[in-house]
């Protein structure tokens, strides 16, 4: 199923359901799952979870995976975000093959089954306000009230559907509902409601329904018209369940399992639809693909892999109840597997320039450089070294302290593949701030080789001034201040919780000369800095603009060392 390496064994407690429900024959040895998509937004990272479960246990075993959009709302729901999640789940390395459905192309059956309840007296037409329909429905503790109409003729009950359906009737003013119980201890089961009203054109169906199935009425029908054998869900579905088996028992029709799980999220994220689709309309982000969101487009913008994402939800896993997951863990996955493949260049993100005064003149030197220390196969390649260098700011002190190794006047550094410098003298501007430094080379040390066995306490990153392309640099930090910023404190507005620093933006700066050619979506490290991929959106041929996807720092090393 996935374009990856073969699955290793895994095993959790569906999959250990799904092996007994083969093992036993349950369902004639098949299996199908399903991701099931509301298109109202972008994929996130909670999805990712979904889809490697769902696309994951049908490749274990041999079954398929249906990709099903539940799109039974059309007032928040867009052809747009269609193509986003199709794209998306591509993306992530799955393939659903013919099996693309809609919950839409399945209005004329459940409308059918609607009718069916009616004449089986198991459903009728409610003319309560939905203001009526909440106050009647009881509480935990009390029992709901049964409404005026719910005994209406099966006769009665089809003539109103039928006219509801043809337009005669405004938004809100009739329901269909099941007919089941209103004492029941499960709020689900207090007649729900079926069908509503609403004169709104559809992505799909366009104008020809103006009748909309509830989820709760789609859902489950759409699995079993599809035959899904394991219908995986979140678990705020758990108690849905009762009414899905009761729908299906009721129309006598195939009836998948429902399984639960708990939702996956990360710390320091938000995973609403609702609240990411305002940071998006109210210009807190760029776009639903803002690197800094927890979308998987947003993810694959920044220059996360697709592996490094499956990996990260292999190795969470899947749980009955469960917290957020650290966000430094999924770093720790996207430096793991850029670790292995982007290759090593230099560049400096807030220059300082340094000109080497006993270079000779319009001289330019070749060094070699090495592309991968952790891949020998992606070889070597020559950097050009002059007079004239960018090196970065901070690795310079004019008054260092006691720990500050870098350089320093009178001190001498290595600089990274090309020789040893000396900085003598510093230049300021009028208004006092240093903008230059004056150093001296040794041309015995080329390749940053010491001749003599002299040591120098640090070894620095820099670019040819001339040679160097120019570029913008964009770094991230976590787009909320708190740790749940899916809970914030009563009173308080979540917005409240965005960071303000969660976007830097750097220019000039200068990376090695060959990155003028990188494309789109290439990723890179930057030596000492993090890793980085040229922006999707922003670059320009001859002008990349890179994104920084992780820092070089193993957040997540750490706390497993800690712990
Ligand atoms: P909505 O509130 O719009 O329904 P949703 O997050 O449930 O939002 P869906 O489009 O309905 O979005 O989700 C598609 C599938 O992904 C569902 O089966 C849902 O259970 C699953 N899913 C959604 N969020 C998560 C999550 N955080 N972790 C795991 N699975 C998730
Ligand atoms: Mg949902």
């Amino acid at each position: 199923m996935t374009n990856a390496e073969p699955p290793k064994p895994k095993n959790d407690f569906i999959r250990e359901i799904v092996a007994e429900d083969t093992r036993t024959g349950k369902w004639d040895g098949r299996v199908v799952t399903r991701f099931p998509p509301e298109p109202n937004g972008y994929l996130h990272i909670g999805h990712a979870s979904s889809i490697c479960l769902n696309f994951g246990i049908a490749g274990d075993f041999g079954g398929v995976c249906h990709l099903r959009f539940d799109d039974t709302n059309p007032v928040r729901e867009e052809d747009e975000y269609v193509q986003a999640i199709k794209e998306d789940v591509r993306w992530l390395g799955f393939d659903w093959g013919d099996n693309e459905y809609y919950a839409s192309d399945y209005f004329d059956q459940l409308y059918e089954w609607a009718k069916q309840l009616i004449r089986d007296g198991k459903a009728y037409v409610d003319d309560q306000s939905p203001e009526e329909i909440r106050k009647t429905r009881g509480t935990l503790k009390e029992p709901g009230r049964e409404s005026p109409f719910r005994n209406r003729s099966a006769d009665e009950n089809l003539d109103l559907l039928e006219r509801m359906k043809t337009g005669e009737f405004p938004d809100g003013s009739k329901v269909l509902r099941a007919k089941i119980d209103m004492t029941s201890p499960n709020l689900n089961l207090r007649d729900p409601v079926l069908y509503r009203i609403l004169h709104a054109k559809h992505h799909r169906t366009g104008g020809k329904w103006c009748i909309y199935p509830m989820y709760d009425f789609a859902h489950g029908q759409s699995d079993s018209i599809e035959k899904v054998t394991h219908s995986i869900c979140t678990l705020e579905f758990e108690d849905h369940r009762p009414l899905y088996d009761w729908l299906c028992d009721a129309l006598g029709i195939y009836h998948p399992q429902q399984i639960e799980f708990a939702r996956r999220n990360t710390t320091h994220t938000i995973t609403s639809k609702r609240k990411l689709l305002a940071l998006v309309e109210e210009n807190h982000v760029d776009g639903w693909d803002d690197p800094r969101m927890p979308t998987i487009s947003g993810m694959r913008r920044r220059g996360y892999t697709a592996e490094a994402v499956r990996n990260f939800c292999e190795r969470i896993g899947i749980a009955k109840r469960g917290n957020a997951v650290e966000l430094a863990l999924l770093e720790h996955c996207v430096r793991e597997h850029l670790n292995k493949v982007a290759p090593r260049r230099m560049a400096v993100l807030r220059p300082l320039k340094v000109t080497i005064t006993n270079w000779p003149k319009g001289e330019v030197v070749h060094v070699e450089a090495v592309n991968n220390p952790e891949d020998e196969s992606a070889g070597k390649r020559m950097i050009p070294f002059s007079g004239t260098l960018w090196i970065e700011r901070d690795d310079f002190m004019e008054n260092p302290p006691k720990k500050f190794f870098r350089l320093a006047p009178g001190r001498e550094v290595r600089l990274r593949y090309g020789y040893f410098i000396t900085c003598n003298e510093v230049v300021r501007n009028d208004a006092g701030e240093i903008v230059e430094l004056l150093c001296t080379y040794d041309p015995e040390t080329k390749g940053g080789n010491s001749p003599d066995g002299r040591k120098v306490k640090a070894t620095l990153h820099w670019v040819s001034a001339e040679h160097a392309v120019e570029t913008e640099v964009r770094l991230y930090k976590t787009l909320f201040t708190i740790e749940n910023p899916n809970k914030t404190p009563e009173n308080e507005d979540w917005r409240d919780f965005l960071n303000p620093e969660s976007l830097e933006v750097l220019a000039p700066c200068y990376a090695e000369p060959d990155l003028r050619d990188a494309n789109p979506g290439d990723r890179v490290q930057f030596e000492r800095l993090g890793y980085f991929c040229v922006d999707t959106k922003d670059s320009r041929p001859g002008a990349p603009v890179f994104n920084r996807s992780v820092t070089l720092r193993d957040e997540w090393a750490k706390l497993q060392k800690q712990g």
